[in-house]
């Protein structure tokens, strides 16, 4: 069901209401409380600057770490609120909670183009509940609700899914708005071929989203930890691998399900293997069925990195969620760079690139491709939930469109 979006909301909506922007400000800091990535506050500017652009009164609701309920002091959204202000140039006035008296004093006093960051909703354990009374506190700041935070919408809390309930108009703000287009445009209405990659260390985080790919794709290629559960799957031996025991019978399925559907399922057929897990491994190339006891695999090999590239050159639309290879190792970062930098190339020939979220965005910025992607998501589990065909309890509760 396609959702209301901020673009549907006039000049006159928007000039002088109170607007409560719930955002994705979780961002990584450094041990001294310095924020080393930015990415996720840059991604809420275009909305933000539309709605101070019309003369909103912007009041900013996110989340921040995991205090469970508690305040916790390194938790606080202050060095958020700073960069904000830096990169709106504007003052950006934050609140000591972000229900009760001092967001309220702050709110009111607000003129138009004003920002308020509300201090971190976690701090209170009603939000992680969806507790209606909280939802009601937060909903009686404002006149509307934009949901941008595209990273917390397949949580059911109370900023995301009690005020969209409550308040109205309750409509999807830009960043949200495209990463459905592209997620869910990819799996609903794509261009064809369709491949998926699927890599990342376990078979049983990922399963949900490779049954789902299996139905969709008309190729899934498989890297990352989770092939060896295939091998042995299979019969072969995988050394000290990572396997997942208890997956064994999974993963035969999952081939016998693409075998049957005519989904051409894509294993590696060689590997980097290391003799321990370090950056400065010994590491030798082996084909599948030759791995020797005692190695374990931590990249896919060169031939695998070819066959990879030739089954991707003809698709139209690729998603990718999770590295080839523990790509935190510069040893062993090599598959999961080629095929950054394959879908780098692709996406210049026109195919349509969508890097799910987690680890494979991380890869493809430290490979310096990331503006050279259609989209790159930020919400790892939303996005993998978005493509298993769960329905986003965020997104679900905004108004129709
Ligand atoms: P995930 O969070 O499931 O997407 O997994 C990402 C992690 O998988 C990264 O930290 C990688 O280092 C790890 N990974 C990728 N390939 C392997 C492998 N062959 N063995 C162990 N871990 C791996």
């Amino acid at each position: 069901m396609a959702k209301r979006s901020l673009s549907s909301l006039s000049a006159e909506d928007l000039a002088g209401k109170l607007v409560l922007v719930r955002v994705d400000f979780n961002v990584p800091l450094d041990n001294d409380g310095n924020i080393t990535d930015d990415t996720r506050i840059r991604a809420a500017l275009p909305t933000i600057q539309h709605l101070l652009d019309r003369g909103s009164k912007l009041i900013l609701a996110a989340h921040f770490g995991r205090p469970k309920g508690e305040v916790k002091e390194s938790m606080r959204l202050t060095p958020v609120a700073e960069r904000l202000s830096q990169l709106i140039s504007k003052k950006v006035v934050k609140t000591d909670s972000c229900i009760g008296p001092d967001a309220k004093s702050k709110v009111s006093s607000m003129a138009e183009g004003d920002v308020v960051l509300l201090e971190n909703l976690r701090f209170f354990a009603q939000e992680e509940k969806n507790d209606l009374e909280f939802s009601q506190e937060l909903a009686s700041l404002a006149d509307i609700y934009v949901n941008d935070a595209f990273g917390a919408a397949h949580r059911a809390h109370a900023s995301t899914e009690g005020v969209a309930k409550i308040l109205s108009p309750s409509v999807a703000g830009y960043l949200m708005e495209k990463e459905l287009k592209y997620l869910q445009g990819a799996v609903d209405q794509p261009k064809r071929p369709l491949a998926a990659i699927v890599g990342g260390s376990k078979v049983s985080s990922k399963i949900g989203v490779l049954e789902s790919l299996i139905d969709k794709c008309d190729k899934v290629l498989i890297g990352g930890g989770m092939i060896f559960t295939f091998y042995k799957a299979r019969g072969l031996n995988v050394g000290k691998s990572l396997v997942e025991e208890d997956k064994l019978e999974l993963a035969k399925a999952l081939e016998e399900k693409a075998l049957k559907k005519g989904v051409e399922l894509l294993l590696p057929s060689d590997v980097i293997l290391a003799d321990e897990f370090s950056a400065d491994a010994i590491s030798q190339i082996k084909s599948i069925d030759s791995i020797p006891d005692g190695w374990m695999g931590l990249d896919i090999g060169p031939n695998s990195i070819d066959s990879f590239q030739s089954a991707l050159e003809d698709c139209q639309t690729i998603i990718w969620n999770g590295p080839m290879g523990v790509f935190e190792f510069e040893k062993f970062a090599k598959g999961t760079n080629a095929i950054a930098a394959t879908l780098a190339n692709l996406s210049t020939k026109g195919c349509c690139t969508i890097i799910g979220g987690g680890d494979s965005v991380a890869a493809v910025e430290k490979a310096g491709l990331a503006n050279r992607m259609s989209h790159i998501s930020t919400g790892g589990g939303a996005s993998l939930e978005l493509l298993e065909g769960k329905i986003l309890p965020g997104v679900d509760a905004l108004d129709d469109a």
